[in-house]
């Protein structure tokens, strides 16, 4: 890809709004999704992130912009209690609130402080992505005081 077709990804002026589990989801991301629009769109939110980790966070208690790409054609867990109860148990290991409003860089500044990769194992046991390790890894690279990783098939 040359400079001149590399996407921008630029701070969006009103932030991006996320719930509690994705604050966790994003750490972990490395382009794999449930759709090719999903990861169109999350791939968008998540370089804009590592991009300008100055963007502000909403945090939301429900179905955010992520969830707003889910594929209509695949069973729906977006509003399963299950997931609430991850949002809750996330945000409150963060010390937030679900209608905090933070730079992005804070919640990777909380994460190094509060949460380790092992925690999924508690937080995250029903869902299917886990078994990956990419979750777990990408929160042990925060605690080493990295921040968002380039994607595998970035430029
Ligand atoms: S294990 Fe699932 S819910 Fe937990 S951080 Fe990873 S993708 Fe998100």
């Amino acid at each position: 890809m040359t400079p001149s077709n590399t996407p921008s990804f630029p701070t969006p002026n009103s932030g991006v709004s996320l719930r509690g589990h994705h604050l966790l989801c994003l750490l972990g991301y490395r382009g794999m999704g449930y759709s090719d629009a999903y990861v169109a769109n999350m791939t968008s939110i998540y370089e804009t992130l590592r991009l300008h980790p100055e963007t502000l966070v909403h945090v939301v208690a429900g179905p955010d912009e992520l969830c707003a790409a889910f594929p209509d054609d695949q069973p729906n867990h977006c509003r399963e209690e299950t997931v609430y109860t991850r949002d809750d148990a996330i945000l409150r290991a963060l010390g937030l609130s679900p209608t905090a409003t933070l730079p992005w860089s804070e919640v990777e500044a909380r994460v190094h402080a509060h949460i380790a990769g092992a925690d999924l194992i508690d937080f995250c046991q029903t869902c299917p992505w886990r078994p990956y390790g990419v979750c777990e890894a990408g929160i042990e690279h925060i605690r080493a005081g990295g921040r968002l990783r380039a994607l595998p098939d970035s430029p």
